[in-house]
């Protein structure tokens, strides 16, 4: 925005907000005033003219009555009546008399208002006859004055202005003569104009009109009063008088009186009566003679139409105003635009070229322009340090001069690429470059090609490689003695993994003979329990074989004597002692048996009860008292292998019958619960205990303080072989109050599993 503009804007919005609006107004204003007071003034010369026309026109016929009064014929007739057809030939007379007058009717009546004779004798509704003494103008006659009056003929229907006068005999009134002016006569002389005339009486009785409509309508409503007299003289007929419909009425400065009527005639009230609604100036003059108002009504509709083309117009003068001045005022701020974009494109190019300068000047790069032909045309500062030169002394020696000579076909060679397709970028070219002290250094050269001032030039970019290359060769370096350091620590680390391959190998050779040796010592656990076992299994089995034997012999015995039913009594008891041997066996070979070392769900209760089955089968169980504690919440179900688990119970009871062998008192209390996550088994004697010195050997292979027939010290081994393999523990010791107890903790197995096959113990 020009420092121009901000005044020039609030004159626009001023003009066209304030000024131009009150211009159109006051226009307006001043073309209505004068265009009313144009047709005030020629409506008030009209109305002069009415007045005049109307009371001569009237004053012309005011003498006739007065004439007829003094014809002798006349006065005879109403004075003697009619007599030798006097009535026929005043008649005829008064009939010429009314038509060289001009007027409507011409008769005379007698004292009474008897009609005696009428110039309209001749017509359908003559008046001869007819009484008119109720008509104020026949009672002003009598008084002896002249008469005058207007009405609507009550025999005619027409109306009219009547002039009457008495007729008079020596001094005495005997009759009256009257004489009638028709209206249509008198409206003629108003007819002249497009405005509407209409003459009212007193009380606003429109009597003669331009319009025949307006006829007997009333300028406003009547009083009660007036309308009665009027009916009581008959003076309008018996039409109802209705007013005007006045739809506004207003008074302004200057004596304009503005009426908006309704046109009569139209069926009022309809909705397109306000169409017919005309507004009117109206102006009105005094005919004293008559008693009559003269009123002109003018349509002020070419009033309006004629104020509203002057504000058109002005208007349409003053857009034209605004938009010259508009267009000025564009033209003035794009000239102003322009002249502000001119200095600035001057600043920024003369700035550009300052920056160019500088640029040039300052960049740390080397910068060399070349002439087509590729000798130096400018060289900056910055390459002038490099190759130890100035500027007078390269300007014009070719480029290629300050390069080492190796590197120069090479350099021709590009910038001869560069020369053939200029647009196209292109690798930079590494070469080497001459200082003028003697010196090399490698340097890095980018060209591109330019325009100057129409002259295809080059510009040639140097920057100095040396750091850079400094600093390669410095990082080659720490690259290969980290990739000797990384090759080097490989081959120790590749060393180190060799022979922890190895260990793990051996490692797991151990493992495998260890445990190969484990379940040898299991198996050789078991043998050397069998063993033990042997003597008493020896007997168990020995014992119903000799009771077989016996019923056997028996049975025979009883065959031979013919005694069948004892015999196979005899049997039965053989079959018994068979299933139970059967069993005794059937344990040994499950125990004997390698198990399959899988962990799956155990009940703790059913091991102690196979165990104590086993254990039966050469002990004497009932020498014991064995007291078990159930779990609370039902069986305790662990991880691990059934018959392994056997075999460790079969061991620790087995040991804690040992230990009891001597006591007076032998008790064995089993305890199986849950505690964590874990199944708890307990086993305790009232036994002696274990010696304290010897409580950490007891899980040795081989420790045993038993005779070599009893015990080979490896069932608390294995034991705890087995407990540890299924992820449990196993420990001994001298509890308070005597004895020993081992406690065995094994992994539960998931709540519920294998529920269904619970068994109860056999204690
Ligand atoms: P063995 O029973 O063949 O001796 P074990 O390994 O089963 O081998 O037992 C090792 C030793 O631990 C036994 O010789 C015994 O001294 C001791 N021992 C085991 N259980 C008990 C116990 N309940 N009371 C006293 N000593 C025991």
């Amino acid at each position: 925005m020009t420092p121009a503009s901000l005044p020039l804007r609030w004159i626009a919005a001023v003009l066209l907000l304030v000024v131009f609006p009150l211009t159109l107004w006051w226009v307006g204003a001043s073309a209505q005033d004068a265009a009313f007071r144009d047709l005030r003034e020629r409506g008030a010369a009209k109305l002069d003219l009415y007045r005049f026309s109307l009371q001569g026109e009237l004053q012309k016929f005011e003498v006739l009555p007065r004439i007829l009064a003094e014809e002798a014929e006349v006065v005879q007739l109403v004075r003697d009546g009619d007599r030798q057809g006097r009535s026929a030939r005043v008649s005829r007379f008064l009939e010429r008399f009314n038509d060289i007058a001009g007027a409507s009717d011409t008769y005379v009546m007698d004292r009474t208002g008897l009609t005696l004779a009428a110039s309209n004798w001749n017509s359908p509704s003559p008046f001869v006859g007819e009484r008119f003494a109720f008509r104020p103008y026949f009672q002003q006659a009598l008084d002896g004055q002249a008469g005058r009056y207007h009405a609507l003929g009550t025999t005619s229907q027409r109306r009219g202005y009547y002039f009457s006068y008495p007729i008079s005999h020596h001094g005495e009134i005997v009759g009256v003569a009257a004489v009638k002016v028709a209206a249509e006569r008198l409206e003629e002389l108003l007819a002249h104009e497009p405005a509407k005339v209409i003459v009212t009486d007193a009380p606003g009785v429109i009597f003669l009109s331009t319009s025949p409509q307006w006829v007997f309508r009333t300028l406003r409503p009547l009083d009660q009063e007036a309308h009665a007299q009027l009916r009581a003289s008959r003076q309008y007929g018996d039409g109802e008088l209705r007013p005007l419909r006045i739809l506004h009425e207003e008074y302004r400065a200057r004596g304009t009186r503005l009426m908006t009527i309704q046109e009569p005639g139209a069926s009022e009230p309809k909705p397109d009566g306000v169409d017919r609604a005309v507004t009117y100036l109206v102006q009105t003059t005094q005919v004293p003679y008559a008693g009559w108002i003269v009123h002109l009504l003018t349509d002020i509709q070419p009033v309006r139409s004629q104020v509203i083309t002057q504000v058109v117009l002005v208007g349409v003068l003053m857009a034209v105003f605004v938009f010259a001045l508009g267009f000025v005022y564009q033209r003035r701020v794009i000239l102003l635009e322009r002249i502000e974009f001119q200095r600035r494109a001057r600043e920024a190019s003369e700035e550009s070229e300052a920056n160019t300068r500088s640029l040039i000047r300052n960049t740390r790069a080397g910068l060399v322009t070349t002439a087509a032909d590729g000798s130096v045309a400018f060289i900056n500062p910055t390459a002038q340090d490099l190759f130890g030169t100035d500027s007078e002394r390269v300007t014009g020696t070719p480029f290629r001069e300050l390069l080492v000579p190796e590197c120069r076909g090479e350099f021709d060679a590009w910038l001869q690429r560069a020369r053939r397709a200029p647009e196209q970028l292109r690798d930079p070219l590494e070469c080497e470059a001459l200082h003028a002290g003697g010196s090399r250094f490698p340097v890095e050269l980018a060209v591109s090609h330019m325009e100057l001032k129409g002259v295809g030039r080059f510009l040639v970019t140097i920057h100095d490689l040396t750091e850079r290359k400094r600093a390669e060769e410095a990082l080659r370096r720490a690259h290969g003695e980290l990739e000797e350091r990384v090759r080097l620590r490989t081959s120790d680390l590749t060393e180190a993994n060799r022979r922890l391959q190895e260990e793990i190998a051996e490692r797991r050779r151990a493992e495998e003979i260890l445990r190969q040796a484990q379940d040898e010592l299991v198996q050789a656990g078991k043998l050397a329990a069998i063993g033990q076992m042997s003597a008493g299994i020896t007997h168990e089995l020995n014992q119903p074989l000799a009771a077989i034997r016996a019923y056997t012999d028996n049975a025979r015995v009883l065959l031979e004597r013919q005694r069948p039913e004892d015999a196979v009594s005899n049997l039965g008891h053989i079959l018994e002692l068979t299933d139970r041997m059967a069993q005794i066996t059937a344990h040994l070979k499950s125990f004997a048996r390698k198990s399959s070392g899988r962990a799956v769900p155990v009940a703790l209760g059913e091991v102690i009860d196979r165990a104590l089955q086993l254990l039966s089968s050469h002990t004497k169980l009932e020498r014991f008292q064995i007291q078990r504690e159930k779990p609370a919440a039902g069986e305790v179900w662990v991880l691990g292998d059934a018959l392994r688990l056997e075999q460790v119970a079969l061991n620790i009871l087995k040991n804690a019958m040992d230990a009891l062998a001597a006591s007076e008192q032998r008790i064995i209390r089993i305890r199986i619960e849950r505690k964590g996550g874990r199944g708890v088994l307990r086993v305790r004697d009232s036994g002696s205990g274990i010696a304290p010195e010897q409580l950490p050997n007891v899980f040795d292979p081989f420790f045993t303080t038993k005779d070599v027939n009893e015990g080979l010290g490896l069932g608390l081994s294995i034991s705890m072989g087995i407990v540890r393999e299924f992820g449990g523990t196993i420990r001994a010791r001298n509890p308070l109050g005597g004895g020993c107890e081992f406690t065995i903790e094994l992994p539960l197995a998931e709540t519920g599993h294998g529920a269904a096959t619970a068994r109860e113990g056999t204690a």
